[in-house]
């Protein structure tokens, strides 16, 4: 009987979804009661910052373009002033999980309330996950008061993203999916939107390495990214999230690569632990091999194949590994010293055909 509680929480917020939903930006400004909002994004997106901004009127507060990976506190605090100085009552983030995750920087000391346009497929902006790197650390939270008041998701914005990204920042979001079928906190409702997550952005990237522009595989890799980023709001991630946190945080490697590199080898070790979740893959992926198939098919869609492409070194592992275990979080198979360095080594490879090798 145990195994059939759970307890499910729905997070508040507004999803407007759709081709050409960028027009309806200022009603839904409008609809929160917001005078003022100060439109972030990073230094490449800013023609469409300067876009949506004109379209507010009197109700933009001016573009704050200096977005950057993992939210620097520097740049929070430079966007904290910025909205400070243009008296702005909200933000408005368009563009990748960077920018969404400065605007909830901004959010996590004023309580500003962010309006999320995401241009890629992480799916921060269904979460109330924040982070900020401090001295080579980067630090995560939740908060509901950095949770976006309303996502507006027009995969027209997505026609531009490149094929790398659109792969990497996808599979950013199928690894919240797949940690959150085997989280402490998963319940039904979670994993039926990680199976769907999966089955939409795994089927709707290879049709976009074929014609980039085909709008229906970008609508299906936006809701599959809607669904997946629902996933982590909704439960707790384990080891796969953890190790490419410090990766990211204290190494400096590209977040949404990592994670691509990791997950054949996080998966290939935690879904034998993890059966309910395995089948559910399976019959997502439409594969036996999840592992494999999610390593063959990054790679086919031009991911980097390893750690090693991503800059690491071996050296590098022994410092990986201390941070890992030092502190502690849910994982379906315990993780020891012997398991993460066995793990990382053959991440840093990038070993073909992980799920037959792998750690079964
Ligand atoms: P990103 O936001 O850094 O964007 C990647 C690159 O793509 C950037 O150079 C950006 O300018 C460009 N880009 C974005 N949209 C584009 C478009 N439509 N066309 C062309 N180029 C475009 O990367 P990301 O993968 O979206 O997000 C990674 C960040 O998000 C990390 O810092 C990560 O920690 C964070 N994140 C947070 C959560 C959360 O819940 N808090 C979840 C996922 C990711």
């Amino acid at each position: 009987m145990g195994e059939t509680a759970f307890t499910y929480e729905a997070l508040p917020m507004r999803v407007v979804f759709g081709a050409g939903s960028l027009a309806r930006v200022p009603d839904e400004v409008a609809r929160l009661g917001l005078r003022r909002v100060l439109v972030l994004s990073t230094p490449r997106g800013r023609e469409l910052a300067d876009r949506l901004a004109e379209s507010l009127g009197h109700a933009s507060a001016g573009v704050f373009d200096r977005a950057r990976e993992h939210v620097p506190v520097e740049t929070a605090e430079a966007a904290r002033a910025a909205a400070k100085d243009a008296g702005a009552d909200g933000c408005l983030a368009v563009g990748g999980g960077s920018t969404i995750g400065l605007g909830k920087a901004i959010a996590l000391e004023t309580g500003l309330p962010v309006i999320a346009v995401p241009t890629t497929y992480a799916g921060s902006e269904m979460t109330p996950v924040w982070g900020l790197t401090e001295a080579g650390r980067k630090r995560t939270g939740r908060d509901p008061a950095v949770l976006p008041r309303t996502v507006v998701y027009d995969p027209e914005l997505t026609v531009g993203l490149p094929l790398e990204v659109s792969a990497t920042s996808g599979f950013n979001a199928v690894a919240h999916a797949i940690e959150a079928l085997y989280a402490p906190d998963a319940s039904p409702i979670v994993s039926l939107m990680a199976e769907e997550g999966v089955r939409s952005l795994l089927s709707a990237l290879p049709a976009l390495a074929i014609h980039a522009d085909d709008p229906y595989a970008r609508v299906e890799a936006l809701r599959g990214a809607w669904l997946c980023g629902a996933c982590l709001g909704a439960t707790t991630m384990s080891l796969h999230h953890k190790l490419c946190h410090v990766l990211g945080g204290t190494f400096g490697l590209p977040h949404a690569a990592t994670h691509t590199v990791v997950l054949p080898y996080t998966a290939a070790f935690n879904l034998p632990a993890a059966p309910a979740a395995e089948r559910i893959l399976r019959r997502a992926t439409d594969t036996f091999d999840v592992p494999g198939h999610l390593a063959r098919l990054s790679t086919a869609l031009g991911a980097p194949p390893s750690l090693t492409a991503l800059g690491l070194t071996a050296t590098d592992l022994p410092r990986v590994i201390e941070q890992v275990l030092a502190a502690p979080y849910a994982n379906p198979r315990p993780v020891t010293r012997d398991a993460l360095e066995s793990l990382l080594t053959e991440a840093l490879h990038g070993m073909p055909a992980v799920g037959e090798r792998g750690f079964r």
